[in-house]
């Protein structure tokens, strides 16, 4: 990139220029080279591919000569890719494999790697960066390439290892003639005479450059508009804090393009640095340093662990979960799509770029879009692994969600619509998931490279939105094609950390962009402003570690060449060098002041302590240095503003400096000064107009339907009561709170879905199971004449009941698929037993009654039931029994027993009168009881009944016409009873203070909810 800048600036002097060629010293090689090596039958292994090798060379050490020293780690994830670069750094180092071999335990196995490596290397034709530098090295000294005899500038190359600096040394012998443009500090690289080009002014950041590190002490000096050191109270305010300096900067007509951050740390930094620009409306170029989560990449790897885990729901789960599903085809499936060519990237192939692809906005249909709900569903199927467990399973659960969908029939409306949307998405996560589990199943199992990269090409095509990323990593290994066999393990160890990560290559253009990236990428370059945050303890400089593969001691040992503590010290400060380089007249350095990961304050680093040294001629007083950091920012603890809406970087911090400020006036002067708030933007003039209200003594429309206006109240009309049938249940809720009634009988909000633990059976697949035993057996016995039940026939009726009862569970278990066959089976036995509970209850009765009708359904695919006021209601009795022309009602409940209802417990238990008048309606026969009975061993068998009386129907239509009233009133308001809220599914919705907030309420509108509550 630097070359690149020198021979624009050129451009723009002379007019323009042809023939200036422009390489990195690896692309040049690789330039060079390319020739010989393709004449040699060779591929260049580069990037993910090095380290594919190194992981073939560590299997085959294991399996055929043994590895003494390594072998305990040698299985260890990561070992491998700190191999590669050990190899590497061995290879490209010219290091004497005899010598290395006989260095101790480790350099012993090392050098067998080393031999499994090349001969990998030889047998399957590739070059790695070590033999491209040494190819065109050879290629430079024959003179027969297409630069030979071209003069030669370098610019601020460092070179890395012994075969790099050969080949530059080459280069530059070749060359007419030789410009380098060197540090002082950086090793020489050819036999030169220097001539010094040092800038005398004696500036803060000129005396920073001159003397930081130096053993000397240097001269006194002070501060000035040079140099900036400031602190912010933790990163992300740190890169606020750039970002204001940046339109700081801006404002004395320094142009976007001139400014650049250089990171230290670009995965911690990078992202801050992108939202605070963002936020700020800063341009910026991100270089190729970037490296951001990869959530293609991570998906394509949780898919992997799938198929290594034996196709396992949790991996297919955190698959979905990482929203990278694509589009599916018209049957649902997966894509069939080919997997397109892209291209290998890379420093060492600059010319390949990828071209810029709009952004796709096309709309994908909602419905397929639903990973999440599928996740969700996966959970709930609870699929183990295997494929043809896969299958079961998800039929299991569809048949679940159909024998739900039969036990709450119409009964609880949202619920119903939530089971139906969830049986839908069911059919959509089948046709999906099923396909993409057959491909996993079909992975190779041993293979070699080549075959695997085609199994694998394919997959990302068909199961990634946008697989380009996945494509390119692929892409980087087709050089491995020979070279195997290799296990799926093997593949996912040698994909896992590269897919990870996502490094990006940028296609635009950086002029006119604040520039970000990674210091070593400011090489060469220059800026007028540069900003280097991080510079905190721990953060930069960061803490230098030997290589565990090959020790400092043995290395000094093998070869002056390999890097040791003192090398890797000195690129770390060569790193603060290469940033101070870079800014021409400004360099404004940073720290964040609380490392938030270990909630403890954190000090300027003593990288920043040197900075101060070489520039003040002393080192600093730490508290000093920390207040004047603190002082030149604008970041403030606690909160999150400038402490001057003048240097606000967005709106938000405008208005919080705005109300800081505020907030320390007296009240008279503050009133009304916030006012503008409320124009600025429309939802917060809604929020902040709606929060005031709902705490207000008045109703309003912040509290529910409170004055609807004529449309509303017509939509209402619709759902009175003798419009539209309603369950009891869902006409129960208008007693606990209006508002509820309204979300849920009429709106048809639905409910928040809960987890269910898998060690119990789902409440409504154990009712449906319980209801359709008593279903069953009540339906067999009358046909058996053994009804009702009494002490004498009891031994039959017992038998009978059984029977049913195991063929009705058989039946069950072959729909459902039990997902843990333990819990199914604790849980059935506990239902036998509540049954068998449930018939000794029933034969101890001596009241005569007959049971004669079951699971009498009505409004449920049948009419709706019109009781005599002109009501309309649905719902389903389990049983109506008779008794000389007279009717008795049972609901059979099988949760937790209630207190008794008297006739309607305040309006909140309507079934059993709505029951009793709706059987007379149908069955044309008087009902003289109505019943709630409780038929397992939790709740006691316990029966509650009343005599259905005059009075008891008074009380029921009094309740009927409250709740008609009030939708011809349109007054439905969160006005909840005493502990509603606690249990209430819409929680979420009206938030945790309703009951506090409706004590601050006039009264005088709740009197026909009171009359209601007030009803026994
Ligand atoms: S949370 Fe409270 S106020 Fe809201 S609907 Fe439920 S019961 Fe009513």
């Amino acid at each position: 990139m630097a070359a690149d800048e020198l021979a624009r600036s050129f451009c723009l002097k002379t007019g323009g220029a042809f023939g200036i060629h422009r390489f990195s010293p690896g692309a040049l090689a690789i330039e060079i080279a390319s020739e010989r090596l393709a004449l040699s039958g060779k591929s260049v292994l580069s990037g993910i591919a090095v380290d594919a090798l190194a992981a073939r060379a560590v299997q085959d050490c294991r399996t055929s000569s043994g590895l003494s020293w390594f072998e305990p780690v040698a299985t260890t994830p990561g070992f491998f890719r700190a191999l590669a670069s050990t190899l590497r750094e061995i290879r490209l180092n010219n290091i004497d494999i005899a010598i290395l071999a006989g260095s101790g335990p480790a350099g012993s196995d090392l050098a067998l790697l080393v031999a499994a490596y090349e001969r990998y290397l030889t047998e399957a034709g590739l070059a790695d960066s070590a033999e491209i530098y040494r190819t065109a090295a050879t290629v430079v000294r024959d003179g027969r390439h297409r630069f030979s005899g071209f003069p030669l500038l370098l610019l601020d190359v460092a070179p890395r290892s012994e075969v790099e600096r050969a080949f530059i040394q080459t280069l530059a012998g070749a060359a007419t003639s030789v410009l380098a443009v060197i540090g002082s500090r950086d090793e020489p690289v050819l036999t030169t005479t220097p001539q010094d080009i040092r800038n005398e002014e004696p500036t803060a950041l000129n005396r920073l450059r001159e003397h930081i590190f130096s053993t000397a002490p240097p001269p006194t000096g002070r501060l000035d508009a040079t140099l900036e050191l400031l602190s912010a109270t933790d990163e992300a305010r740190e890169c606020v804090e750039v970002a204001r300096s940046i339109l700081a900067t801006t404002g004395l007509g320094i142009p976007f393009d001139r400014m650049a951050i250089l990171l230290r740390s670009p995965e911690a930094y990078q992202p801050l640095v992108e939202d605070a620009l963002r936020r700020a409306g800063i341009p910026a170029f991100f270089s190729q340093g970037s490296r951001r989560p990869n959530p293609a990449g991570r998906a394509f790897l949780a898919l992997l662990a799938c198929a290594s885990e034996g196709l396992t729901a949790s991996r297919f789960s955190e698959y979905l979960s990482l929203g990278q599903v694509p589009q599916p085809d018209a049957k649902g499936e997966p894509p069939k799509r080919d997997p397109t060519w892209v291209p290998v990237q890379g420093e060492l192939f600059p010319d390949i770029r990828p071209a810029q692809e709009p952004e796709d906005e096309s709309q994908p249909e909602k419905e397929l879009r639903t990973p999440q709900h599928w996740e969700r569903l996966l959970v709930d199927a609870a699929v183990i692994g295997g494929r043809d467990r896969w299958v079961r399973r998800l039929d299991g659960l569809r048949q679940e969600f159909e024998k739900r969908i039969e036990e709450i029939g119409a009964e609880d409306e949202p619920r119903l619509a939530r089971l139906e949307r969830q049986l839908e998405r069911l059919q959509q996560l089948r046709n999906f998931a099923l396909p993409l589990i057959d491909s996993l199943h079909n992975l190779p199992r041993n293979a070699a490279w080549g075959e695997w990269l085609d199994a694998l090409e394919r997959l990302a095509a068909m199961s990634l939105r946008d697989p380009k990323g996945v494509l390119t990593v692929l892409a980087e290994l087709r050089p491995m094609t020979n070279v195997g066999p290799v296990t799926l393990d093997e593949v996912r160890d040698v994909l896992t950390h590269r897919l990870t990560f996502l490094r990006t290559e940028p296609t635009e253009r950086r002029y006119g962009k604040v520039f970000v990236a990674t210091i070593p990428e400011a090489a060469g370059l220059m800026f007028h402003t540069v900003f280097l945050p991080g510079l905190g303890e721990d953060l930069f400089p960061k803490r230098t570690f030997e290589d565990p593969l090959l020790l400092d001691t043995d290395r000094k040992t093998i070869s002056p060449n390999l890097s040791v503590q003192d090398r890797r010290v000195a690129e770390e400060r060569l790193l603060l060098h290469t940033a101070a380089g870079a800014a021409e007249e400004k360099l404004c350095i940073s720290y964040p002041r609380m490392n938030l990961g270990q909630g403890r304050s954190r000090g300027p680093s003593f990288y920043a302590i040197e900075v101060m040294r070489a520039v003040l001629g002393h080192v600093p007083d730490l508290r000093e240095l920390q207040r004047i950091a603190a002082e030149a920012s604008q970041s403030q603890p606690g909160w999150p503003s400038p402490r001057t809406p003048e240097n606000a970087i967005d709106d938000a911090e405008y208005d919080l400096a705005v109300i800081q400020k505020l907030m320390r006036l007296p009240a008279a002067e503050r009133r009304g000064a916030a006012r503008y708030l409320l124009s600025t933007n429309e939802n917060l003039q809604r929020s902040l107009h709606s929060r005031w209200y709902r705490w207000s003594s008045r109703w309003s429309d912040a509290d529910g339907i409170v004055d609807p206006d004529s449309p509303t109240v017509e939509a209402l009309s619709q759902h009175k009561l003798n419009k539209r049938p309603y369950s009891a249940t869902a006409l129960q809720r208008f007693s606990v709170c209006p508002y509820q009634f309204l979300l849920s009988s009429i709106l048809r909000l639905e409910p928040r879905p809960e987890a269910v633990a898998l060690e119990r059976l789902d409440p409504l697949t154990k009712g449906s199971l319980l209801h359709e035993v008593q279903y069953r057996a009540l339906s067999e016995l009358q046909s058996m004449r053994l009804l009702p039940i009494t002490l004498e026939n009891l031994a039959d009726v017992t038998r009978n009941v059984n029977r049913v009862f195991d063929q009705t569970v058989a039946e069950y278990q072959d729909l459902l698929a039990p997902a843990i066959l333990r819990v199914w089976e604790n849980e059935v036995e506990n239902l036998r037993w509540d049954i068998q509970g449930w018939i000794r209850q029933v034969s101890e009765s001596k009241e005569g009654w007959t049971p004669k009708w079951f699971e009498l359904s009505f409004g449920l695919g049948a009419p709706a039931v019109v009781l005599p006021n002109g009501t309309l209601v649905r719902g389903a009795i389990d049983m109506v029994e008779e008794k000389d022309g007279t009717l008795r009602i049972t609901d059979h409940k099988t949760g937790k027993a209630q207190p008794a209802f008297g006739f309607t417990r305040n309006g909140e238990v309507l079934q059993p009168l709505l029951y009793a008048q709706a059987a007379e309606t149908l069955l044309s026969k008087p009902a003289v009881a109505t019943r709630l009975f409780y038929c397992t061993q939790r709740a006691g068998y316990k029966v509650d009944e009343i005599p259905v009386t005059e009075e008891g129907r008074g009380f029921l239509s009094k309740v009927i016409d409250i709740i008609d009233e009030s939708l011809t009133q349109g007054f439905m308001p969160a006005a909840p009873r005493k502990d509603a809220c606690t249990y209430c599914d819409y929680r979420i919705v009206c938030g945790p203070h309703e009951e506090s907030r409706l004590r601050r309420k006039t009264t005088d509108r709740l009197r026909l909810l009171e009359h209601l509550r007030g009803i026994p």
